[in-house]
């Protein structure tokens, strides 16, 4: 990274300027959510904004179908930053009085991607309108299918998103702070969460008679029970690990005399590093197996692969807070854990940061003075519109860090 911002743009007088714009694209968004893996419209609104902002380099159809990535490339070769912002909606009813709410009904934005994605509109604008000034290209990345597995981000990097970028950011709004305030992570901002599930088949009876069945209770209980030492004697204690089983279901829950022939057991995992992650899912399957074939019975065992962990770049984020703190911009840096992170909880942005440098941040949204916020994915879910500018503020200082200065 250069050691001093090179650029010299207004550019808090041109987030001003861009802002009422902003503003609108945003409730333009909020009105018409659309589904991971369905977000046609929003797709093509986003191809057209771009278009009428006079960017050259769209690509369209990127990744699953639905990806648009926006290259503005300065006047000289230079540094290849990568912005990213997601757009689809959640299957959710909105329950706020906004005057701009959901017109597509059981849809909702109620993640704050439509504010992440007018957020990078505007600073593809303003960036395009200054790419005489600087060295270098900003990719700005809109990724659709954030919310839904497997998500949009794998795909579009494989159709080469990520193509000579050298680092990439992300901002994700949070709720729990007022606007103006700044949140980052160290290193991890979110676990791997992968899913398992386990299908006993033994065979059932009378429970008076257990030698001529194969009980699936027994086998689940002693699964339950000893797959516990996964974590707590394959896995290093100073790396963190989880596994809990969430769900168990045998014999209907009614009869007291009859040997269920089936169980299902239901779980999660979490994980931050990739070594641990494999370690678990190998024992977990291994463990599993053996205990069913000493009881006699046989079973499927499924393990779904989340998100993987989301690991920023250490030396960056470092870097990067200290220029936030002395710019004064923001009111408050705040440090966030991975475990209290709680809007990066599931995230495929980590997909990005397993290829290129780069971080991911929190801006806040919570209007100061408002005593009641809802969380992320809560059907009253809403946002600050102030907070609209401070993240393209956000995005444009980080621009500012690695982009180099054009003189004539
Ligand atoms: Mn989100």
């Amino acid at each position: 990274m250069k050691t001093q911002a090179k650029i010299k743009i207004n550019w808090l007088d041109e987030v001003k300027a861009v802002e009422p714009d902003v503003i609108e694209m945003r409730r333009y968004l909020h009105q018409h959510p659309e589904l991971s893996f369905a977000e046609y419209k929003t797709a093509d609104y986003i191809y057209k904004q771009l278009c009428s902002f006079g960017v050259e380099d769209i690509q369209r159809n990127v990744g699953n179908g639905l990806g648009i990535v926006a290259r503005i490339h300065g006047a000289k070769p230079g540094p290849v930053i990568a912005l990213r912002a997601d757009f689809d909606a959640l299957p959710i009813h909105e329950e706020t009085d906004l005057p701009f709410k959901s017109q597509n009904e059981g849809v909702m934005h109620a993640c704050g991607h439509d504010a992440h994605t007018a957020m990078l509109l505007g600073v593809a604008q303003i960036m395009n309108q200054h790419k005489n000034n600087f060295a270098g290209s900003v990719v700005c990345i809109f990724q659709n299918a954030e919310e839904t597995k497997p998500g949009g981000a794998k795909s579009m990097i494989e159709d080469g998103a990520l193509e000579d970028v050298d680092v990439i950011y992300g901002i994700h709004v949070v709720p729990e702070h007022e606007v103006g305030n700044v949140g980052y992570s160290m290193s991890y901002g979110s676990a791997a969460s992968d899913t398992i599930e386990i299908n006993v088949q033994g065979r059932g009876g009378h429970a008076s008679r257990p030698h001529e069945a194969i009980d699936s209770v027994v086998i689940a209980s002693e699964i339950i029970t000893n797959l516990q030492s996964i974590v707590s004697r394959f896995v290093d204690p100073i790396d963190p690990a989880v596994l809990t089983f969430s769900s168990v279901a045998a014999g209907g829950g009614t009869a007291p005399n009859i040997i269920a022939d089936q169980a299902k057991i239901k779980g999660t995992v979490r994980t931050f590093s990739e070594e641990t992650r494999q370690t678990i899912k190998r024992k977990f399957k291994q463990m599993t197996q053996a205990i069913v074939e000493m009881n006699d019975g046989s079973v499927e065992v499924n393990y779904y692969d989340g998100y993987p962990a989301l690991l920023n770049n250490r030396e960056l984020v470092k870097n990067i807070v200290d220029r936030i703190q002395s710019a004064q911009l923001f009111n408050e840096v705040l440090e966030i854990g991975p475990m209290n992170g709680a809007a990066m909880i599931g995230e495929d942005f980590a997909y990005y940061l397993q290829k290129v440098p780069g971080a991911f941040l929190n801006i806040g949204v919570k209007n100061p003075g408002e005593s009641e916020t809802y969380p992320l994915h809560h059907p009253k879910f809403n946002l600050a519109e102030e907070a609209l500018s401070k993240g393209m503020e956000l995005y444009l200082f980080l621009l500012m860090q690695h982009l180099n200065e054009v003189t004539e």
